[in-house]
């Protein structure tokens, strides 16, 4: 009983109150023990580490490993022995968790990884991942010194940023290896078509750097229309086809996001960067046909609160939902926060029982609100709501099924943004 914690210095005891006396005090009741605040351990950290997310919070995000491992398997069986995988596991594996995906994916098949900063590649190594990572930008030349310690590929596509890397690489006696970006039609960053030449020229005189690949991206390889799409398919292959004639090697050649691997064989060339399919996602309709996939990613919550709210009582911030009556209001702890867009208010449903039930009223930062019909009607049978009961926002329970593509049409946008959302505060668990 020494220091305070917090400003609190503990119960008074009973032997510190005055007694009353007379005829009518009772004695003194027996001693409540003192707190002890300091002093022997009264909790096990690492048995509470042990407490499962799904028990801390009732709302969670779970990713299924196998599914990754089906996707990544059916796309080495479409692509052949020839064509390389790369798993792009940047935004921490698009909400998915960076790790867990890229090993689940390099055991599976895959043989390259792809993120966008040099920080995200840095978690795989200090994960123990050895496998090629390729950084699908150009640093900033500050950057260099971490590319070279932990043997990270930098994009290139600045003569200066390729000069200064060679150098830093042969100070510490090691390779630069990079792969060189083209710009065929996207207009974001790399070297022009009919430039790439004579950028490898510039910097090939330095003898720590190695041109191991060379690379474009597509900026409408999951569009109806496909006439652009040839356009830049047509000005990377003539760069490669320079670079051929000029006797360099340009290494890996790669272009294909998810959409094109499907869509266009022809453009797979010596790898596919994987991204939305290997999530199980579906980049377009037209890439349906070709490929079975499977989502990995469900949403989960369990009901913490149910009650009848009468008719015209509104629910949620603005009470812009009004009770018709013969309906209860289910509350999940699951909101913006966690990557239930408060856009998404209004027009998305969850899974309770197999049958779907609408979500009403604004969207919080922390909960959101659905509405169960209390009258059975057509072939529905009655569902009673209670606390505790698990249900779905995303996923499939028997014919029910929500998906993330639902979501982004709701939101007018695209699957990535929706599943990047999830992996904001809400627990992750990996099945
Ligand atoms: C993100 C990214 C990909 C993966 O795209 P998906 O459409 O998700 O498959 C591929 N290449 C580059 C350069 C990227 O930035």
């Amino acid at each position: 009983m020494s220091e305070p914690i917090n400003g609190f210095t503990g119960f008074k005891t009973h032997e510190n109150l005055p007694v009353a006396d007379g005829p009518s005090a009772k004695p003194p009741a027996a001693p409540i023990p003192p707190l002890t605040l300091s002093g022997e351990m009264k909790f096990n950290p690492e048995k509470l580490a042990l407490l499962p997310q799904a028990d801390r919070r009732w709302a969670w995000v779970e990713v299924n490993l196998n599914a990754i491992r089906h996707n990544v398997m059916v796309t080495k069986q479409a692509i052949g022995p020839g064509c390389r995988l790369m798993a792009v596991v940047k935004a921490d594996a698009y909400g998915h968790g960076a790790v867990q995906v890229a090993k689940t994916a390099l055991n599976s098949g895959a043989e390259y990884l792809g993120v966008a900063t040099i920080d995200e590649a840095i978690e795989l190594r200090e994960a123990l991942i050895n496998a090629p990572i390729l950084v699908l930008a150009e640093p900033p030349n500050s950057a260099v010194p971490l590319f070279v310690a932990y043997k990270v590929m930098p994009t290139v596509y600045t003569p200066e940023f390729a000069i200064l890397y060679g150098e830093e690489a042969d100070r510490h006696q090691v390779r630069a290896p990079y792969h060189l970006k083209v710009n065929t039609g996207m207009n974001r960053i790399g070297v022009r078509p009919d430039e790439v030449v004579d950028f490898v020229r510039r910097v090939d005189f330095h003898r720590a750097l190695d041109l191991v690949g060379v690379y474009t991206h597509f900026a409408t390889a999951d569009c109806m229309e496909t006439l652009d799409f040839h356009i830049q398919a047509k000005r990377f292959v003539e760069a490669i086809h320079m670079l051929q004639a000029a006797g360099i090697n340009p290494g890996i050649v790669h272009a294909a996001n998810s959409a094109a691997t499907f869509r266009y064989p022809e453009v797979r060339f010596d790898m596919v960067r994987l991204g939305l399919s290997m999530y199980g996602l579906h980049p377009c309709t037209q890439t349906r046909r070709v490929v079975d996939l499977h989502p990995a990613m469900s949403v989960h919550a369990r009901i913490v609160d149910v009650r009848t709210v009468g008719m015209s009582e509104g629910v949620s911030y603005g009470l812009s939902y009004r009770s018709p009556g013969n309906v209860m209001i289910c509350t999940l702890p699951i909101g913006y926060a966690d990557g239930l867009r408060r856009g998404l208010s209004g027009r998305i449903d969850m899974i309770l029982q197999g049958q779907r039930c609408r979500q009403v009223g604004a969207i919080c930062m922390d909960y959101s609100m659905y509405e169960v019909n209390m009258r059975v009607y057509g072939n529905k049978t009655r569902i009673t709501p209670q606390i505790g009961n698990e249900v779905l926002l995303v996923g499939r329970e028997g014919e029910s099924a929500i998906t993330i593509e639902e979501l982004a049409n709701a939101l007018d946008t695209v699957q990535h943004e929706v599943t990047i959302g999830f992996a904001n505060r809400i627990a992750r668990v990996h099945t």
